[in-house]
Parts: structure tokens; C-alpha cells; sequence
């Protein structure tokens, strides 16, 4: 239960005066629901204005408060503006512009022949001096000579956030402290809720955003912290391997380094009885199902059983050839389960999992399901799962009468930073070296108007027996026309290329889509055309080209997946990134940096430099809760401080019952942090 403390910061948006059903739209479109996120809404910037009693040329291009008495008014020609022409005390005169204004209440505004006290950007307009849409102050109403700039939407002004974010400030109430002293002395940080009037009232208020932003991060350390501590407390069972199976595979290789390591830590964990929480991140075609594979070979020769969930169909069912192949010859049953399989065939496979006569079952989402029930499920491995979240990794955590060990696999580079917030509650490995003879990808960025010259090398690449991926542009959240692009542009290379030519995508069924995909892999198809469907895992070694159209409507980490699809087989790969006339700097880099490398932990952290980690951090991209007041520099400066202090608050400082615990409990239900205690309570 939220504690009682907090109800005035979560009332309705509307318990705000002068919040109505008109404000509360644009409001919602902020995502500004409840006082609490008003109180969060932070200003983003700042006008600083200075006081005149004169205009001045010197003056453009800086704010000014000024007073002024307008002399006439013009009616708009056309799609001009209304224009007022006012004077200061002195004469010296100043056009003020009104675009899409009502001439009625411009005049009633500022009628003529009376001073009003005036403030807005001072510009130079010709030979005159102009203000555009200024600020036609009240008599009472004082002037700041700092402004906060809130991010805004439509029939909202930085006036009316800031006055907003002013009731809810007054309705916030004094909380208990719950960051560490000494942290919070060494930092100079103020109370939360001083913390809070003071950003408000002044933009520019350093500590005051640090130390909210180091709340946030707080929270979301000590959620985490939580889960890790309460998996740690139940006990587990310990694994210990004897090699049997192991030491009776045959691999055409040996591992990498970074595979040796990573399996050595997998195997130190599995031997404890607390759970394993492991993450494995290691760029596409580092070797990660090799790593999978040996863990999963541990946990049955420990007598235990052993599941490796997988995004999609296609993936599980090619996870489970792979097991198949490399494990062959081995006393190991290996079994699949998808959404795919039902009536009999389903009821044989749930039977003989349940008696304990598979050893490893591979499946999609359906191996989770009530009806699936393990003999003795010891690992679970998660393969690729962007929208693994906290929640679902506590409820797996629930499955089996012992909670399993756990080991999440992602190939989506993330930096060290969006690690530790998305995923701090787990130990990381990183497979940070490719198996060897692997030729880096060449990567060429070419604008769209060559496409014809695309097409052309397409030909000659599949003229030479070669065979390669064509994706179609991402279109902002529409799978529908995603969609249509794809089929055009399918038809469109058919008309080129006949039947060499598939298309795949995400809305066909199962069945179908597999039909496409074991054709690519048997080569009876050269091109195959898709949405980003490919994006994970498919394994086509021949395919040596990839193009992508509107690269630049991807983000970094996926283009980069993307990619990944090819340089599989040895031999040149080549990754062609098709980009519109019309970029920005910031796509431009981004492509460029593309182009520079192949270190998908490289393009990671270049991505969060360059675009900022916003976007990153929201719960688009990363599946996770999304940050509202720490920015990237925060994270990067304060987050393992925040580990350590969630950390020290549950081992050290008594948990959540805890004087400081029970300070850290506001905290996270102030930042939406509590689902985790929620479901820790629950069960
Ligand atoms: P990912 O990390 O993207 O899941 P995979 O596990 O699919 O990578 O491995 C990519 C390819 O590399 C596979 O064809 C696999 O057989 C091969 N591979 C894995 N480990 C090694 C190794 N140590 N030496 C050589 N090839 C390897
Ligand atoms: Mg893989």
C-alpha cells in the first residue's frame, strides 16, 4: 500500500486549480495524469531577461522586460501578422508581431495610448526592431528575471507549467530522508522536497536536479536490489556437473576466450544454491548459444532439466536444430514447444517433460504457460528477450518448486550504464570476443537516389550464387505499412528477379513464414525481402549482402542487429545502409559511425553520446521503466553510487523495516518503483 504521505502528490491532475477537462487534454498529451507528475515535469531550460527602461540595438537577440505604450495597430495583409508599433519613454519605437492573433484581443491587450509593461526576445526586423509574440504582463504581476522553459505541448505555455508545477510543489509534502547521509553531506545536496521548490523556481538550480535525479536512480537501483536480495534468500538448488556430458561433445572449434570465461562463471554460479541471476551480452555471432548450450549440458548432468525461451518461432525452431546438431550423439533429449503445437503432439511433449523425459526443451512463451509443468526445471535460459523485464523475471522466478537459475542472453549492445538500470539486479558476463576468422562487415552508406545502381549489385551479388537480405523501411509504429512497403518493394525486385525473390514479414502465420525462411536457408530463394522480423537471430550463413532502406529511420543498436545477418559464413560481407536526401547532423554521425565500426558495444555507447539517452532510456527501446528527471550524465555519475547505497540499505541498513528503509519505501512508490515489492509481497 502507498503510504499515506504521498496522497496529495498522487491525486488527479485535476485537484490543481484551474485544471479543467480543457487543460487536462494537453496535459495528457504530456503523460501528466496524476499532481505527482506535474511536481516531476521538470524545465528544460531557462530565459534569463533583463530589465530596460529603453530599446536598444545592442539589446537583440536577448529577452527583455520593457515598458511600452502602443501608438497603432495594423490588421494582418494577408498571412502577415498583426503588428503593434509601441514606443518606450523615450520614443524610440518597436513593432510587437502577433501571428494567428485576434485583432480583438490584441487591441484589448494593449490598447493604444497605454503603458504596459512588455517582455519577449528583442529581434531585428529590416531596418526596424521587433518582438514577437511577447509577454503582455498584468500590473500586479512581478517580473522574473529568470524564466523556466518547460517541454510543452499544444495550449500549454512555460507560464502556466511553471504555475502548475508551483501548486504541486506546495502540495508536496516534507519526506523522510532516505539517501545516505554521508552521500547526501558529500554532495551537498538539499532535502527532497527544498530539492524540488527550487528547481522549479530556478532552472539553473544544479543540486537541486542532481539530487532528484539521483532519487530516481535510487529507486530504480533499490527495486532491483530488492529482487536480487529476495532471489538470493530463497534457496535454490546447487548444480554441479561431472563433465560427462561435456567432455563427449565433439565441437568443429574450440571456444573463444571469452566463451572459456563466461562458461567458468556460469559454472560458479549454478554451484551455488542461491539462484543465478545472469545476463550474457555479447554481440550477434559471438557464440552465445555455444554458451547456452554448455550451461544448459551442466544443469542435466546435475539431473536437473533445463529450458531456453526464445522470441520468436522462428528462432526457437532454429535454437532447436542447433541443439539438435551440436548435441548429437549425446544421452540428451532435446525437445521444442511453441504456440505452434497442439493436440496430441502438444499432450506428448507435456507428458514426457513432466516425467522427466526431456532434458532440454526449447520453446517460445508457451513454455511458460500454467499447463506446462517441469519434472525438475534446474535453468532457464532467456534468449533475446527485449521485454524481459523485472516483473517477468520475478515470476519465472516462481516457476518450479525450487526457483530455477537464470540466464538471460541479449545481443542488443547496451551501454554499461543502461546495464546497471535496466538490469541491476543481475551479474553481467560480455562475450567480448568474435570466434576467429570472421571478416568485419563492410558497411556503405549510399543515398536512395542510387537505388537503381542498388539494384544492379543485387543482381551481380546473386548472379555469383550469393544470396541476400533486403529490408524494408521502418515506418513510425505501422505494421501496416511497414507492410506495404515491403510487398512493393518485393514486387518491385521481382519484376527484376522472378521467383528468386521472398518476402517475409510479421504478420504472415507461423507456418508460412517458416515456408519463406527454410527456403532462404535451402537457397531456392536469392533475396529475401523483409520487415524487421529478421531482426533476431536467423542464421543464413550464404547470405553475404544486406541492404537496408531508410537506414536512417532505424536506431543504432538495431541497424546493428540488423547487420548481423550477414558475415556469418566467412568470405566478404557487405551491409549497404540506404539513406534519404534530407538528413539531420545527428543522423548523418550516426550513420557514419556505422560505417567506422563493427563493435556493437562501440555503436552502443557512441549512440548514447549522440542522441542522448532519453530516448534510451524510455521504455520503448529498453522494455524497462522509463527515467523522468536523471539524464544520462546523472546515470553515468551516480548510478553505481546508487547500487552501492540500495545495496548497503538491504544488507547492511536493516531493508525496508528500516528507519532509512521505511524513507526508501516513499521513494519507491514516488517513482513508481514499488511493483517489485508489490510481487515480492504477493508471493
Ligand atoms: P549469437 O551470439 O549471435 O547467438 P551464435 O551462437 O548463433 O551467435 O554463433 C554464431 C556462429 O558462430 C555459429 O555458426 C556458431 O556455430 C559459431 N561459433 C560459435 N562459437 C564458435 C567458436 N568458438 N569458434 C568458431 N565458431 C563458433
Ligand atoms: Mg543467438
Amino acid at each position: 500500500m502507498r503510504p499515506d504521505i504521498l496522497n496529495p502528490l498522487f491525486a488527479e491532475v485535476t485537484a490543481l486549480k484551474g485544471v479543467g477537462p480543457a487543460l487536462a487534454k494537453p496535459l495528457e498529451r504530456l503523460k501528466l495524469r496524476r499532481v505527482v507528475d506535474v511536481a516531476f515535469h521538470l524545465p528544460s531550460g531557462w530565459i534569463d531577461r533583463v530589465a530596460r527602461d529603453e530599446l536598444m540595438v545592442e539589446d537583440v537577440g536577448r529577452t527583455i522586460a520593457i515598458t511600452l505604450t502602443p501608438t497603432d495597430m495594423r490588421s494582418p495583409a494577408g498571412r502577415g501578422p498583426i503588428r503593434v508599433h509601441a514606443a518606450d519613454a523615450r520614443g524610440n519605437v518597436v513593432t510587437l508581431a502577433f501571428f494567428g492573433g485576434n485583432f480583438g484581443w490584441v487591441k484589448k491587450l494593449l490598447p493604444i495610448g497605454e503603458a504596459r509593461r512588455v517582455s519577449g526576445r528583442l529581434d531585428r526586423y529590416g531596418q526596424d526592431l521587433q518582438i514577437v509574440h511577447p509577454d503582455i504582463l498584468d500590473g500586479d504581476e512581478a517580473i522574473r528575471e529568470r524564466e523556466a522553459i518547460y517541454p510543452l505541448s499544444e495550449g500549454l505555455t512555460s507560464r502556466r507549467l511553471g504555475a502548475l508545477a508551483e501548486q504541486a510543489v506546495a502540495r508536496a509534502p516534507a519526506l523522510p530522508e532516505w539517501i545516505e547521509p554521508s552521500l547526501k553531506a558529500r554532495h551537498g545536496w538539499p532535502d527532497w522536497r527544498e530539492a524540488l521548490a527550487r528547481i522549479h523556481a530556478d532552472p539553473a538550480d544544479a543540486k537541486a536536479r542532481q539530487r532528484l535525479g539521483y532519487d530516481e536512480v535510487f529507486a530504480n537501483q533499490l527495486a532491483m536490489a530488492l529482487v536480487r536480495a529476495d532471489t538470493r534468500r530463497r534457496k535454490g538448488r546447487a548444480l554441479s556437473g561431472d563433465g560427462r556430458l561435456r567432455d563427449m561433445l565433439r565441437l568443429p572449434y574450440s571456444l573463444t576466450g571469452a566463451q572459456a570465461r563466461t562458461v567458468a562463471e556460469i559454472e560458479g554460479d549454478l554451484a551455488q544454491a542461491s539462484p543465478m541471476l545472469r545476463l550474457l551480452q555479447g554481440d550477434v555471432g559471438s557464440g552465445k548459444t555455444l554458451v547456452a548450450a554448455l550451461a544448459m549440458l551442466i544443469a542435466v548432468e546435475a539431473g536437473g532439466q533445463a529450458a531456453i525461451l526464445a522470441p520468436t518461432e522462428i528462432l526457437a525452431r532454429q535454437h532447436f536444430e542447433t541443439l539438435r546438431r551440436t548435441l548429437a550423439g549425446l544421452p540428451v533429449e532435446v525437445a521444442v514447444l511453441t504456440g505452434r503445437d497442439k493436440g496430441s503432439v502438444r499432450e506428448a511433449t507435456l507428458m514426457a517433460l513432466a516425467a522427466g523425459e526431456i532434458d532440454i526443451l526449447v520453446g517460445t512463451h508457451a513454455i511458460f504457460q500454467e499447463a506446462v509443468r517441469y519434472r525438475d526445471l534446474a535453468l532457464m535460459v532467456v534468449d533475446e528477450q527485449h521485454r524481459f523485464g523485472v516483473a517477468e523475471r520475478m515470476m519465472l522466478a516462481g516457476k518450479g518448486k525450487v526457483p530455477p537459475h537464470l540466464l538471460a542472453m541479449t545481443a542488443t549492445p547496451i551501454p554499461r550504464t543502461l546495464t546497471l538500470a535496466n538490469y541491476g539486479e543481475m551479474d553481467v558476463s560480455r562475450l567480448d570476443e568474435m570466434p576467429p576468422g570472421r571478416e568485419p562487415i563492410e558497411t556503405l552508406v549510399m543515398s536512395d537516389e542510387r537505388l537503381d545502381a542498388v539494384v544492379e549489385s543485387l543482381g551481380r551479388h546473386l548472379d555469383g550464387d550469393g544470396q541476400a537480405y533486403w529490408v524494408c523501411p521502418l515506418v513510425e509504429e505501422s505494421e501496416k505499412s511497414d507492410l506495404a512497403a515491403a510487398e512493393m518493394r518485393a514486387e518491385a525486385l521481382r519484376a527484376r528477379f522472378g521467383d528468386r525473390v521472398g518476402l517475409v514479414h510479421g504478420r504472415m502465420k507461423p507456418a508460412e513464414k517458416d515456408a519463406v525462411m527454410a527456403a532462404f536457408q535451402a537457397k531456392r530463394l536469392g533475396v529475401l525481402v523483409a520487415t524487421t522480423v529478421i531482426e533476431v537471430g536467423v542464421d543464413v550463413p550464404n547470405a553475404r549482402l544486406i541492404v537496408i532502406e531508410h537506414a536512417d529511420r532505424f536506431g543504432l543498436a538495431q541497424l546493428h542487429q540488423l547487420r548481423g545477418r550477414v558475415g556469418r559464413g566467412g568470405g566478404r560481407s557487405v551491409c549497404l545502409l540506404l539513406r534519404g536526401s534530407a538528413l539531420s547532423e545527428t543522423s548523418r554521425a550516426r550513420l557514419a559511425l556505422m560505417r567506422e565500426t563493427n563493435d556493437g558495444f562501440r555503436v552502443a555507447e557512441e549512440d548514447l553520446k549522440l542522441r542522448g539517452a532519453g530516448e534510451m532510456l524510455g521504455t520503448r527501446q529498453s522494455g524497462e521503466m522509463a527515467f523522468r528527471l536523471a539524464t544520462p550524465e546523472m546515470m553515468a555519475e551516480l548510478i553505481a553510487a546508487a547500487q552501492d547505497d540500495a545495496r548497503l540499505l538491504i544488507d547492511r541498513d536493516g531493508g525496508l523495516e528500516g528507519a532509512r528503509g521505511q524513507a526508501a519505501r516513499v521513494a519507491l512508490y514516488l517513482f513508481d518503483r514499488d511493483a517489485g515489492v508489490q510481487l515480492l509481497r504477493g508471493g
